[in-house]
């Protein structure tokens, strides 16, 4: 059930396992395969068509052996009959795999039945919505989220007027320190942003069309002829049945196997929760990458192969406004507020030689735990460089590296991509320094 990164991952790999498998995919959109990640991009403008985001044909599919059914909502699920229904047929399975994704948070606040509330997902409404954007002069941005910080980004270039409103006191306030957020907020200032921080929207207020005309908040109504909402992901698990575990955070409880608390289900992407590698605690809302590989393990197991997926550390990076933001694990707020105690190091370096045009200022700052100094999270900014630092510091949080190895680390030097100084290496000096100076 799902044609996203996990469904189709999930598919491939059953079939790749067992040529023999019948596999049988159920999506409630037109479309499966398709990169959701590149649609800001598309509004943005950077990228020229929606096209560009299929990843394959339908064709392509079939004649792999995967028989994708579109427009199918699965809209009733029997785990002891072992069957789901489909347009009012019963369809048997022997294993299933759920692969449901996400839904946005319901904001919880009146309005959310106007037009003009968008809420970016399927492809061929997002073809739509950009016709639509041809047309808006004023939106507006509900929650400073990953994919709020994206369409922020992506209105401002298309040269709306784009206000961005949100309960906490900066971007991405759950994940990104403050000072990590400050630069990306500069340059949408710059582009001409208007931020709303520590101002949750109160209502959408609509005109006596039933369309959508201001967001209500304590300061005032913001007029919008677009509303851009980018609350949270919530696990899509509506679903599920009562043999199938859910977990602390709303997610599908699986195990290293992708598989259920039901012998012959598995799950995979954003409908399931999964431990953190240092909290051990679930986490959900990952990514597409996540969602992939997840589906590769659950389509394994599923055909009868093995294959694992092991706890997450979750790298992460975008863009933003005129910056590259990322880190991985925890950074000093996160770590602050869960009570996780951590030593710090901070470094403001440069991406490549400092004569050597384009060169960008990078910041890194690395969290470690007291004692054996083994990282437990970073945090970074800049104009280049960060996804491969992020993806870099993931595997050494995950491995136990240390504040000692980073600071001896080696790292390539060459003006057109490499300062004689690596930022990351420099901030675990300074954090030893700091240590030794107590
Ligand atoms: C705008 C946008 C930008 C993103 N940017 C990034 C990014 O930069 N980097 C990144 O890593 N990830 C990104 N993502 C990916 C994303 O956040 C998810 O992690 C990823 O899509 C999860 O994949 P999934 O297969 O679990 O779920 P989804 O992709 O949500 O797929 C769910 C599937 O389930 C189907 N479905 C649900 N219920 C039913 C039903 N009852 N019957 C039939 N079918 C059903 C849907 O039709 C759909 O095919 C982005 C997503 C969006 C929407």
């Amino acid at each position: 059930m799902g044609g996203g990164a996990a469904g189709i991952g999930a598919a491939g790999a059953a079939k790749a396992t067992d040529r023999d498998a019948e596999v049988t995919v159920f999506t409630e959109y037109e479309d499966a395969a398709y990169s959701p990640c590149g649609i800001p991009y598309v509004h943005g403008k950077e990228i020229p068509d929606f096209e560009r985001l299929f990843l394959a044909t339908k064709e392509a599919y079939r004649e792999n052996g995967i028989d994708i059914h579109y427009q199918s909502k699965v809209t009733a699920l029997d785990v002891g009959r072992k069957n789901v229904t489909v347009d009012g047929a019963e369809v048997g399975w022997d294993r299933l795999i759920l692969g449901t994704g996400f839904n946005y948070a319901d904001p919880g606040i009146p309005g959310t039945n106007l037009g003009g509330l968008y809420y970016v997902k399927n492809i061929r409404r997002a073809m739509e919505w950009d016709k639509v954007l041809d047309t808006v002069k004023v939106a507006v941005v509900v929650e400073a989220s990953p994919l709020g910080l994206e369409m922020v980004t992506a209105l401002a270039h298309r040269g709306i007027e784009t206000h961005l409103v949100d309960k906490a006191p900066w971007a991405l306030a759950e994940a990104a320190d403050p000072d990590i957020a400050e630069p990306v907020q500069d340059s949408w200032a710059e582009m001409g942003v208007k931020m709303h921080w520590n101002t949750p929207a109160r209502a959408f207020v609509g005109d006596d069309n039933g369309q959508v005309r201001a967001v209500r908040t304590d300061d005032g109504d913001l007029p919008a002829e677009l509303v851009v909402v980018c609350t949270k992901k919530k696990p899509n698990v509506s679903l599920s049945a009562k043999e199938i575990k859910i977990g602390s955070t709303g997610g599908i409880v699986v195990d290293e196997n992708m598989r259920t608390s039901h012998p012959d289900v598995y799950a995979a992407g954003d409908c399931t929760e999964l431990p953190h590698g240092v909290s051990n605690l679930p986490i959900q809302g990952l990514s597409g990458s996540h969602a992939y590989a997840q589906g590769k393990v659950a389509g394994t197991c599923a055909a009868g192969g093995k294959r694992a997926y092991q706890p997450v550390y979750v790298p992460w990076g975008m863009v933003a406004g005129k910056w590259m933001i990322g880190g991985v694990a925890f950074g000093e707020t996160l770590a602050t507020a869960l009570g996780i105690p951590f030593v710090m190091g901070v470094a403001n370096g440069i991406s490549r030689a400092r004569y050597y045009p384009g060169v960008k200022k990078v910041r890194v700052k690395l969290l470690a735990e007291p004692g054996s100094l083994r990282l437990i999270g970073a945090q970074m900014v800049g104009g280049e460089g960060i996804k491969e630092r992020a993806d870099f510091l993931g595997m050494a949080v995950k491995t136990g590296i240390t504040l000692r190895d980073l600071a001896t680390m080696e790292n390539v030097y060459s003006p057109p991509i490499g300062a004689l100084n690596e930022p990351i290496s420099v901030a675990a000096q300074n954090a030893l320094a700091g240590l030794e100076q107590k």
